[in-house]
């Protein structure tokens, strides 16, 4: 495959928040893109800027349903990502990680595509190393309730690297560490849009647990760079590799920034902690830096400044009610 000419591209999850910035990038560099959804956490919205684009289709389908397509390469990006999202429908999260890869990679085989999956952090479970290398094997409860998720990323894992043995398919894994930007969704529960959302509205913002907890931000524009330099390197690099941002932060640190930034009035209150919430989680990035000469280039502070602006602009009232969550 060469990655200089123009190419088909299949994004899953294309209408998601890092799906519509990937299809977003990719309609500009001229390439023929398919983004596929069944708009389960995301709206049209996202990607109506782009649906007069010659160069740009929306098919509106499930993951978990075969569909046959021509494509060069495929960003497998469709699954529910914030907890209260995939814990909405679990056995429905698990189908879509583990039938929705069988059904991509299948395409990828019988294409000679390219396919990246979109994996996560959350392999690594509540980890017991710190920072997390790639070579760590997680520490995951299996019956958990967010368990649906990251065993249902594992196995996506644990498929590819099998049709990459078995049948040589062309694999890229990234493993996505906490991303924010503007394009979340305001009512997915996750914790910079919460904060941000709450603040925004002047409501009470909400720590779970005692708030030392830790994670550490990436800005979406730092993640897609990433997630295209693995994609479209040629030295046979295919991960798993870490993309995440390593500044770590505790999430009452992250709610006193948002307060200050936003100048809410917003208390600040606590909740219960919901069940296997990750202790600490920050990515060794070393993999990255050394085989894609990536690093993360967005402080969180500027981040949260271009998403904050953001939120400013959007009218909740044309955004689908909160998914339920835990709160
Ligand atoms: P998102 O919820 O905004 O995007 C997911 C998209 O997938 C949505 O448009 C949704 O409608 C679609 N989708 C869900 N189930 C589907 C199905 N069965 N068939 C077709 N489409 C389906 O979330 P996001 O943050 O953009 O996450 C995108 C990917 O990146 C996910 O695979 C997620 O697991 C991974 N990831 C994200 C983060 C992060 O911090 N944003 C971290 C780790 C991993
Ligand atoms: N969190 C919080 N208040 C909220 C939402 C989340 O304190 O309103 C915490 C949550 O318990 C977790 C962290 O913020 O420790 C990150 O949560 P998120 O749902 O964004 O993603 P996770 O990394 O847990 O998948």
């Amino acid at each position: 495959m060469n990655v200089s000419k123009i190419n088909r591209v299949l994004v899953t999850g294309g209408a998601g928040f890092l799906g519509s910035h990937i299809c977003e990038r990719l309609v500009e560099a001229g390439h023929d893109v398919i983004c596929l959804d069944n708009f389960f956490t995301s709206q049209k919205t996202n990607v109506a800027h782009l649906l007069g684009r010659p160069n740009f289709e929306v098919i509106r389908h499930d993951v978990t349903l075969p569909i046959f397509l021509e494509v060069d390469q495929i960003f497998h990006m469709a699954c529910p990502a914030a907890p209260g999202h995939y814990q909405f429908n679990p056995i429905k999260t698990v189908k879509t990680s583990v039938m929705g890869s069988i059904n991509m990679l299948g395409m990828a085989k019988r294409c000679g595509a390219r396919i990246l999956l979109a994996s996560t952090s959350e392999i690594y479970g509540d980890p017991l190393i710190h920072p997390q290398p790639e070579s760590y094997w997680g520490n995951v409860n299996t019956i958990g309730v967010r368990s649906c998720y990251d065993e249902g990323k594992r196995v996506a894992e644990t498929l590819f690297m099998d049709y990459h043995r078995k049948n040589k398919v062309d694999i890229r894994i990234v493993r996505i560490f906490n991303t924010y930007g503007p394009r979340m969704h305001p009512y997915d529960g996750r914790v910079v849009s919460n904060f941000i959302r709450q603040a925004i509205q002047g409501e009470p913002i909400t720590i779970f647990g005692e708030g030392e907890q830790t994670r550490s931000f990436c800005y979406r524009d730092d993640l897609v760079e990433g997630i295209f330099r693995l994609m479209n390197n040629e030295q046979n690099v295919i991960g798993p590799i870490n993309i995440g941002n390593p500044s770590e932060f505790t999430i009452r640190e992250l709610a006193e920034l948002v307060v200050q930034l936003t100048g809410a009035k917003s208390s600040i209150e606590k909740r219960p902690l919901p069940p296997d919430d990750p202790t600490r989680r920050q990515p060794d990035i070393t993999l990255a830096k050394k085989h894609l000469s990536w690093e993360p280039t967005i402080p969180l502070r500027e981040g949260l400044q271009k998403t904050i602006d953001w939120f400013r602009t959007i009218d909740l009232d044309h955004y689908r009610p909160p998914t339920p969550n835990y709160v």
